[in-house]
């Protein structure tokens, strides 16, 4: 296409679209298919093909090409649309001002269908490829719409350059081709292919041609006999039955070829021949007549009538050594058979058309390709119009191309997890398009998806907040229940040691075995689990092992008036202190969300029933609620070990000038030392200030203080300080 060609087409082939359009769709808005009409031909004044004539011829040969379908009216105004928004000046929103938005979303469809990019290697991932082309095609005529494109294109590719001419064809074959016939077009994925197979492999295919033709010429006479002598044969029986010949195409003898070296020795190889009759029993009868008549070639039978293909066919299938000794093949169909074979869905349309005119055509293509589903043995073809139908699924790519379907709203966790099992529970990043994202992003259609593992990681329960398939939330459950009880259980046994050490008493396993029946346990790990979930305490254990320590313990709290001042009077040495190494945030230990505590900070724990403990900053206000139960209080420590890859939310709470930049200033600052905004929050917006609180995750104390200095030298920024609450 170039511009500054004025090439104008004129009215007479508007008209003709509309009267072929208007004999066989009643519901025909003439007036919008002539506005779409002219609409394109405005668009595309300009522009010449390749073959030098006017752009706009190629819209007009799509229309009728969807008119020979038998398409609706919107799939002939689409195709006269297809190329304006991808093309020219004209955007959505003018076709649906003028078309509405039926017609728009249709054309919108095709163009985003062009927009596919398809890699210079197809074929390894060919059958993506073909899955994505469907999911996309949320309305089966927009795919409709694209293959008659496609087709015309083909049919004048010899204006094109050789690259072209050569890639276009293999896409057509391997892309367009298989969808044609997955929709049961199967006259449109012939003329594809023989359209295709020139350009892809000329030699063979003008030797294919040269001698079909040879052999036509040969068989002519042969042709006509046997053709005369079936039809004979069904008529002494009684099968009123139409017999023909059909003479095979050069790509499907050239894949025959492929597969069975066959040469062009028989009537069977270059002729199938075909019989029509009137209702599905005559299928059978023309059948019988037809074995008990010739010698039946064994494993040439196939009843496509009791078990159609994923596509829809039905047909019956046969060889015999047929008239004057031949090995023929025979297809026998009823009429009705044979113009869905031949058009598949389109011919279900038209013939669903006239029945239900007030429904919407949407409704008609849905109701239709319900039918096809409920038609036995049609898995893959079921398989399909979901992709095509059903908006709320998403489909993927693995790094190697295979391809994941996944319901509307999964992330790189659910992405894993359909992966494996194993994968999602040890994943730790993922690629989406070759770039990292966290793992919550949301995947859309035809984003190339890698999962980063870590041997040691493990799924956080936090990742039931975001994921969206059943598999993943359901693993992640499994995995932390299993790995709840361990948790508590080495909790419980961080809790006891930690005691044993400062009263100076053995807690062990033998001094515990001689008080389970105190506690209504079997074993000493049950015990130990639900100490660590905080359902007994600690010291209810120690007096049930040592009852002569009862006393001294009441006295001490009867003193403890104030809490901060217990925990000073309580001697409790660092070693002491219960590590929180090998406990993993969200399972036995929670970090409290009123202050956030952050490693390097000094902490306090509190044994919270049957959730294990949670983390306190040292300084937190809620400690006040627990001054009353010095039993539930733990020092707690960071472990320095685990720190390393583990990340923590820091809330802070900023004020700055309401000046432009003021925020970007703050997100840059945050990012520069490494910290990640999660979330962010206005408290005041006043015409002179911001107040907000900001969240953001960080590896340790040091890193946050570090943000906080950064953020206290900028200009913009008036106060920062650790939000408490
Ligand atoms: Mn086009």
């Amino acid at each position: 296409m170039q511009p500054g060609h004025n090439a104008t087409v004129p009215d007479e082939p508007r008209e003709l679209l509309v009267e072929r359009v208007k004999s066989y769709d009643p519901a025909v808005d003439e007036r919008k298919l002539r506005l779409a009409f002219d609409f394109a031909r405005e668009h595309h004044q300009e522009q010449i093909r390749a073959s030098g004539e006017p752009f706009f011829l190629h819209p007009i040969a799509v229309a009728n090409i969807l008119c020979d379908m038998k398409l609706d009216w919107q799939s002939v105004a689409t195709a006269l649309l297809h190329d304006t928004v991808e093309d020219t000046e004209a955007t959505y929103f003018d076709v649906e001002r003028r078309f509405g938005k039926e017609i728009a979303d249709l054309v919108d469809g095709v163009t985003k269908l062009s927009m596919i990019e398809l890699t210079d290697e197809v074929s390894s991932s060919a059958e993506n490829f073909r899955k994505l082309f469907l999911a996309m095609s949320k309305d089966i005529r927009v795919l409709m719409v694209k293959l008659g494109d496609r087709l015309h294109n083909m049919r004048t590719l010899n204006f094109v350059k050789p690259e072209k001419q050569l890639r276009k064809s293999r896409e057509t074959l391997e892309i367009y081709a298989p969808l044609a016939e997955r929709i049961g077009m199967e006259v449109l994925k012939g003329e594809l292919q023989d359209l295709a197979f020139r350009y892809v492999d000329p030699a063979a295919f003008e030797t294919i041609t040269g001698r079909l033709k040879a052999a036509i010429d040969d068989a002519g006479e042969l042709q006509q006999a046997v053709q005369s002598e079936l039809a004979e044969k069904l008529r002494e029986s009684g099968v009123e039955a139409e017999v023909s010949g059909r003479i095979k195409s050069p790509y499907s003898v050239y894949l025959k070829m492929q597969s069975k070296s066959v040469e062009f020795e028989q009537l069977s190889d270059i002729i199938a021949f075909r019989i029509l009759v009137a209702r599905d029993e005559d299928c059978y009868a023309a059948l019988g007549i037809l074995h008990a008549a010739y010698p039946m070639v064994p494993g040439r039978f196939k009843d496509y009538l009791s078990n159609p293909k994923s596509n829809g066919y039905k047909s019956l299938h046969t060889g015999v050594v047929g008239p004057r000794r031949q090995k023929i093949e025979v297809q026998i169909r009823t009429h009705e058979m044979h113009e869905f074979n031949e058009n598949g869905v389109a011919a279900h349309w038209t013939y669903k058309q006239g029945k239900a005119r007030d429904a919407t055509s949407y409704n008609v293509v849905r109701r239709l390709l319900d039918l096809l589903e409920t038609a036995d043995g049609a898995e893959e073809f079921l398989e399909n119009t979901k992709m095509e139908m059903y908006p709320d699924q998403v489909f993927v790519f693995s790094p190697k191309g295979r391809l994941i379907t996944l319901p509307v709203g999964a992330t790189g966790v659910d992405f894993a997890y359909q992966v494996h099992t194993g994968v999602g529970n040890t994943c730790v990043g993922i690629k989406v398009n070759g770039r990292m994202r966290p793992l919550a992003t949301v995947l859309r259609n035809g984003d190339q998806v890698e999962v980063l593992t870590s041997k040691n990681a493990t799924p956080s329960p936090d990742w039931e907040n975001f994921v969206a398939t059943g598999k993943a939330r359901a693993a992640i459950r499994k995995y932390i229940r299993n790995q709840e009880g361990e948790q508590y259980v080495s909790l419980g046994r961080k809790m006891l040691d930690r005691l044993s050490q400062a009263e100076g008493r053995s807690l062990n396993d033998k001094a515990l075995e001689k008080i389970l029946g105190t506690f209504g346990k079997a074993e000493v790990e049950d015990l130990v689990r639900d100490i660590g979930a905080g359902h007994i305490g600690t010291r209810e254990v120690l007096h049930a092992v040592y009852p002569d320590l009862k006393t001294r313990q009441r006295e001490l709290t009867r003193n403890a008036d104030v809490p901060m001042e217990i925990r000073r009077s309580i001697p409790q040495p660092d070693s002491h202190k219960l590590s929180l190494r090998g406990l993993i945030p969200g399972m036995a230990v929670h970090y409290a969300r009123c202050c956030h505590p952050l490693p390097g900070e000094r902490i306090v724990g509190i044994v919270t029933t049957g959730k294990g403990v949670t983390v306190h900053t040292i300084e937190c206000d809620t400690l006040e609620r627990f001054s009353d139960e010095p039993e539930r209080w733990l020092d707690v420590a960071w472990d320095s070990d685990e720190l390393e890859n583990a990340s923590f939310v820091g809330r802070l709470h900023v004020v700055t000038l309401n000046n432009k930049g003021s925020l970007a200033e703050i997100t840059h600052v945050i990012s520069r030392n490494d910290g990640d905004i999660i979330n962010l929050r206005f408290a005041v917006r006043s015409t002179d200030f911001f107040e907000m609180r900001v969240d953001v995750q960080v590896n340790s104390l040091r890193q946050l203080n570090l943000i906080i200095a950064a953020l206290r030298a900028n200009s913009h920024v008036t106060e920062v300080a650790r939000a408490r609450g």
